[in-house]
């Protein structure tokens, strides 16, 4: 047995620095697995969907990322079949910044809109999330038209924006990555995606209510258009 396959075999891992930095958008690694068209790397800055939250869209070696998946505590990169790399080959990764911020800027609306309404509501049941770059969706049972409290729910998610807080992130549990976000004296939610440092980057949040069968409610998040700042 090759070094390279014992070496695959015992790496189940990445470090997410997504997590670490989410303003990072290059990072050099290692290649530690590859199977066919799909490769998994020592550390890695790009986020694969989960929670709701989109994939980054980048190249891993100047190759496109087809699709990002995670499975456990592995995230799979499928490259275009002629890649060409191998265990232990070092590549640059790199991100599209303007769509990882968007998502993270409609991430945070999606965190804060959603805890205002449980906070509001509290017999309402979630059903599931979606965030993608040009809008956000939280989807209830609920059987009241939510129309009529947007307008409240909207001024309430803005004075949190405007009050410009630290956002805290961090394990809960390291071993098992677990992690949760804070806003002290407004939440502590456990979440994996990429959070925001401070409320006043999420912009102007405006909400939109959709009906998405008997019993259903969605709210439509959107934020305003906006440079993204340096990454850092
Ligand atoms: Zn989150």
């Amino acid at each position: 047995m090759s070094s390279k396959t014992v070496e695959y075999s015992v790496q189940t891992t990445t470090r997410k620095v997504f997590w670490e930095n989410p303003y990072l958008v290059e990072l050099e690694t290692r290649v530690t697995g590859v199977a066919a068209n799909e490769v998994t790397l020592e550390s890695t800055i790009f986020y694969a969907l989960s929670g709701g939250q989109e994939s980054d869209s980048g190249v891993i070696g100047q190759h496109s990322v087809l699709q990002a998946r995670k499975e456990d505590h592995q995230i799979f990169y499928q490259l275009p079949e002629d890649h060409g790399l191998n265990v232990g080959d070092t590549v640059k990764v790199s991100i599209d910044w303007a769509r990882r911020y968007k998502l993270m800027r409609l991430h945070f609306s999606a965190e804060i809109v959603l805890e205002i309404v449980m906070a509001k509501f509290p017999a309402i049941q979630k059903i599931g999330a979606h965030i993608a770059e040009d809008k956000a969706r939280i989807d209830f049972f609920w059987s009241e038209n939510l129309s009529p409290v947007l307008a409240e729910i909207t001024a309430e998610a803005m004075r949190v924006v405007h009050s410009d807080i630290r956002i805290v992130s961090d394990y809960s549990d390291k071993d098992l990555e677990r992690r949760y976000w804070e806003i002290p004296g407004f939440a502590r939610v456990p979440c994996g995606g990429t959070h925001l440092r401070q409320t006043s980057e999420i912009g102007e949040i405006s909400l939109k209510r959709d009906n998405v069968g008997k019993g259903k409610e969605r709210i439509v998040i959107r934020v305003d258009e906006r440079t993204p700042p340096e990454p850092s």
